[in-house]
């Protein structure tokens, strides 16, 4: 529990649609694309380094489940998965995250488009500039109709 990190914080029990004991799987509330969301484990950790064997495990295969779910309801063909460590390579919350990123042809002029996309978000929680932030409502909904398609 780290009181200054966004996925600490209570809010995000808004965002979350399916969770483990370990992991939490949260939409993005400026997602580059639909279906956009994270994985992330529930303790704070910063570094992959820091994960506990049974916590990277579960990342993956959570991720992978989630992954599966998303396509399947945004009717999508494949994803991207991107995990950065450090503010070097991007980080931009200190509280490790996978993105999911579900596509189909066409979604994006380059489909490598999306990792460009992706680093234009400094605080994907908080405030956000150049990406449309979901209003609460639209969050709202997203999440419970992903839980009762999961479900
Ligand atoms: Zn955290």
């Amino acid at each position: 529990m780290n009181h200054d990190c966004p996925f600490c914080s209570p809010l995000i029990e808004d965002h979350v649609f399916m969770e483990t004991t370990e992991m939490l799987a949260v939409y993005n509330i400026s997602p580059i694309l639909p279906g956009h969301s994270m994985v992330i484990p529930r303790r704070h950790v910063e570094s992959v380094n820091d994960l506990s064997e049974n916590e990277l495990d579960q990342l993956f295969r959570f991720a992978r489940i989630v992954t599966k779910q998303l396509i399947t309801f945004f009717k999508a063909e494949g994803f991207d998965w991107s995990l950065q460590e450090s503010e070097a390579a991007g980080q931009s919350i200190s509280h490790v995250h996978l993105h999911i990123i579900p596509r189909k042809a066409g979604d994006l002029e380059q489909p490598g488009d999306w990792h460009s996309r992706l680093q234009e978000s400094k605080k994907e929680l908080i405030d956000n500039p150049l990406r449309r932030k979901l209003s609460k409502k639209e969050i709202s909904e997203i999440v419970s109709s992903l839980k009762t398609f999961i479900a």
